[in-house]
């Protein structure tokens, strides 16, 4: 039953929806031809707290697939799985400054430069424990739906159109096998990447894995570990500084939280100790990121006083 004194942070949440619904700038991306047909009005906004409380508005149950969203939590896997000494050989930890599908390696190295762009996500695929290409899949899904604490599956014509036209990603695979940074054929580990990108989940879903990653590893309502805790750090770390592509340097200094964002619509953003946002809004600004979602996480930061480089 609705409670007679309605929270405060729902008729926050209700008013910043309403606002940013007149924001439609941007499109939808398109160069993954299924996501070309997602209806571009959808809008959801969920935060959700550490102690479990979940607020929601708009779209908040919509499904969509996580995309690059994914990534960090690849990431955290790959370090579970091999140790940080190990992970670090693979994968950098620098910003680039370039587009999430820049063809670009670590001179010398061929480490991809980080984690949050394809090259870096695609060497922690491959890096993802398991015998057979079921047993990574199911690790990466078992994880994933630790962390928004319920069953996650895959959108299977999504994953199917990034496989048959993800040439780009391809030669990125081949790149890291070049190097060695890939042992032998990169096609499983795109597979799994391809797939892992074609995770179905929701915003509500999206708020609640920010807030699990915000309450060291645990998921606040099922009170599952999703991640060690000695990984939170290096997974928020890399959100901070590369979470955005080539916006995460504008981003840290107006939004100030560690965060991903997908070209599937989703964004996260975590305040460590507090609280997870999720946002979905599939049209996308110039730099792959959803334009409302950037607009609304703005808000929230400077409203909520959340940036975490803010004076007492
Ligand atoms: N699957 C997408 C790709 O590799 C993910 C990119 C993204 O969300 N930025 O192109």
């Amino acid at each position: 039953p609705p409670s007679a004194t309605p929270s405060p942070i729902q008729a926050y949440l209700d008013t910043l929806h309403r606002e940013f619904s007149g924001l439609t700038a941007g499109e939808v991306a398109t160069y993954i031809p299924e996501l070309a047909k997602v209806a571009p009005d959808g809008f959801g906004i969920v935060l959700a707290t550490v102690d479990g409380q979940v607020y929601e508005v708009g779209d908040a149950r919509h499904a969509f697939s996580i995309q690059s969203v994914s990534k960090p939590f690849v990431y955290g896997i790959a370090l579970e799985d091999n140790g940080r000494a190990r992970v670090e050989q693979a994968i950098g930890m620098e910003p680039t400054g370039d587009p999430f599908n820049a063809i670009s390696l670590e001179p010398g190295t061929g480490r991809p430069l980080n984690p949050m762009i394809n090259a870096g996500a695609i060497a922690a695929a491959a890096l993802v424990a398991g015998t057979t290409e079921a047993a990574r899949l199911a690790r990466v899904l078992d994880a994933l739906s630790a962390f928004a604490g319920r069953p996650l599956d895959i959108d299977q014509a999504i994953f199917e159109s990034e496989r048959d036209t993800g040439h780009r990603n391809r030669a990125i695979g081949h790149m890291l096998r070049n190097y060695g940074i890939v042992d032998g054929d990169p096609e499983p580990a795109l597979g799994l990447y391809f797939r892992q990108c074609a995770v179905r989940v929701d915003c509500r879903d999206l708020a609640l894995m920010a807030a699990t990653l915000a309450n060291g590893g645990v998921h606040p309502a099922t009170g599952q570990r999703a991640v060690r805790s000695e990984f939170i750090e290096p997974m928020l770390s890399l959100m901070t500084t590369c979470g955005m592509y080539d916006y995460s340097g504008s981003w840290v200094y107006n939004v100030g939280l560690p965060a991903k964002s997908g070209v599937g619509g989703g964004i996260i953003a975590v305040l460590p100790g507090q609280l997870g946002i999720g946002v979905y809004s599939p049209r996308l600004d110039e730099r792959g990121n959803s334009a409302r979602g950037v607009a609304v996480c703005r808000r929230i930061s400077a409203d909520l006083g959340l940036h975490f480089l803010q004076p007492p």
